[in-house]
């Protein structure tokens, strides 16, 4: 059957050249590289992560039901630090309307919160959690219709730039350390840059 093994090439599809990714992106080399192993690894563990799986899903532009590795890194291009405001937002918006339904519901928010909360080893108790929902859905949630639409998220992020900033992965919040023999075994000079 001619069934010789390409199981490298199967598994992790879409591995182009670092350089040529770090061309098309705002990612330099080095952080191609570690992103490839974040790639692998979020990949080939089976995750059962409500937030992960939403960012696939929005990764997943072309619908293909996988992301390659070229995808994940153009899709993750939106968290780098020098990714548009817009861009920023936009993405954002889609990540927390985890039901796909145009708004971000309550429920949405406080799942979210959650998550990072989790990430982030913070515990919470619940009547905390339900207060800050109260101040954001009082401040974002201008028409007091109990959900967040597009403009009213814009103005709330405008209002509260720091909600961008949970735009940055936990897994790539500071990437550099999370895979620093990749950063270190690259001969890129970033600062030259
Ligand atoms: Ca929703
Ligand atoms: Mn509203």
């Amino acid at each position: 059957m001619g069934c010789f093994s390409s199981k490298v090439a199967r598994q992790f599809p879409g591995h182009e050249d670092p350089v040529a990714l770090a061309s098309q992106t705002a990612f330099s080399v080095s952080e191609v590289e570690a992103l490839f192993e974040l790639y692998k690894s979020i990949s080939s563990s089976v995750v059962d992560d409500g937030l992960i799986s939403k960012i696939f899903e929005l990764f997943d532009v072309k619908h293909k039901g996988v992301i390659d590795f070229s995808d994940f890194v153009r899709s993750l291009n939106v968290f780098h630090p020098n990714a548009s405001q817009e861009d920023k937002i936009d993405f954002s918006f889609k990540l927390y309307d985890l039901d796909n339904t145009g708004f971000i519901e309550r429920q949405e928010v406080k799942q979210m919160l959650i998550a990072l909360l989790c990430e982030s080893e913070m515990k919470l108790a619940d009547e905390t959690v339900e207060i800050i929902l109260d101040k954001t859905f009082l401040d974002a949630d201008v028409n007091r219709d109990g959900k967040i639409d597009k403009s009213e998220w814009e103005n709330f992020v405008c209002r509260n730039p720091s909600l961008l900033k949970i735009m940055t992965l936990p897994y790539l919040r500071d990437i550099t350390t999370t895979f620093p023999s990749f950063v270190f075994n690259s001969e890129v000079d970033e600062i030259a840059a």
